[in-house]
């Protein structure tokens, strides 16, 4: 007698978007949909979350920073065996899956184990997070290029980040709130001048975001003053005196030299 075949599972690294819902892509709230598993990070949260239907099984591996509930490996693992059980595997990500998602490594995975494997891409936080500020990352004026980086590696002093911000540029860090005071002054150190806007963009895209701006001299006493909790981003660069965003309060002479970039 012939054996039927093993059901065809697929996987999908699919990008959540920053946070606000309505920023999944149309595919994204399709596979949603239709998926038998969702494998999810702590960065997605409830508003998307509440789009997946009842019936879909659903797995965390939230991580934290000090904190890994889940190692990769084992998500890798998690991943392949659950498609090679038939399943339609939806792995949800913050963001985008290829930026600082690790989208590569689950990708690595699949084709190492033979899996069908397709990337959906989603708004990664610094787009939403600029859109919903009124930055432009970009502007014919202020700055023709944009950077991102990951600030939260243990020693900031083994990354070259020179040029990437500065004059005409636009500098995006991710996980670099813990970090934010070594940032300034690795960047300050590195020739940028200490006056340069700063936006930092705190829960972005969703109902409680806040977004504030300074001066790079004084990102490491803001975060700390106004207490800026993960997720949040930092943009450096004069784009980010053009945000819609409180200065930051108490830090004598801010507002008047953020003005001076308008
Ligand atoms: N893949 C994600 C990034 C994951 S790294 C993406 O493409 O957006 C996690 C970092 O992303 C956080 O530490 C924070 O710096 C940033 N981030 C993610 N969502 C954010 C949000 N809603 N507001 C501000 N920053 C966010």
């Amino acid at each position: 007698m012939e054996k039927t075949p093993p059901p065809s599972g697929k996987l999908w690294l699919v990008g959540a978007g920053p946070g606000d819902p309505d920023l999944l892509t149309l595919r994204a709230a399709r596979l949603l949909a239709h998926a038998d598993l969702v494998v999810h990070d702590g960065l997605v949260g409830e508003a998307v979350l509440a789009l997946i239907p009842a019936h879909v099984e659903r797995i965390s591996v939230a991580k934290q920073r000090s904190r890994h509930t889940m190692k990769q490996e084992l998500i890798n693992d998690l991943l392949v065996r659950e498609t090679l059980a038939g399943k339609q595997v939806v792995r949800l990500k913050g963001g985008d899956p290829f930026i600082f998602g690790r989208g590569g490594e689950e990708l690595d995975a699949a084709r190492q184990a033979g899996i069908a494997c397709e990337v959906v891409p989603g708004i990664t936080a610094a787009m939403g997070c600029a859109a919903q500020a009124g930055l432009p990352l970009t502007h014919r004026e202020d700055a023709s290029a944009v950077s991102f980086v990951a600030g939260q590696c243990k020693d900031l002093s083994d990354q070259d980040w020179s040029g990437l911000a500065g004059h005409g540029r636009t500098l995006v860090i991710y996980m670099g709130i813990a970090t934010a005071t070594a940032i300034a002054d690795k960047l300050i150190a590195d020739g940028v001048s200490p006056d340069l806007p700063v936006a930092v963009i705190e829960r972005g895209t969703t109902a409680d975001a806040r977004v504030l701006r300074t001066l790079l001299t004084d990102l490491g006493d803001l975060v700390a003053r106004e207490v800026v909790n993960s997720p949040a981003l930092i943009i450096v660069g004069k784009v980010a005196a053009r945000a819609d965003a409180l200065d930051c309060l108490g830090a004598p002479g801010v507002a008047e030299k953020l003005g001076n970039f308008a």
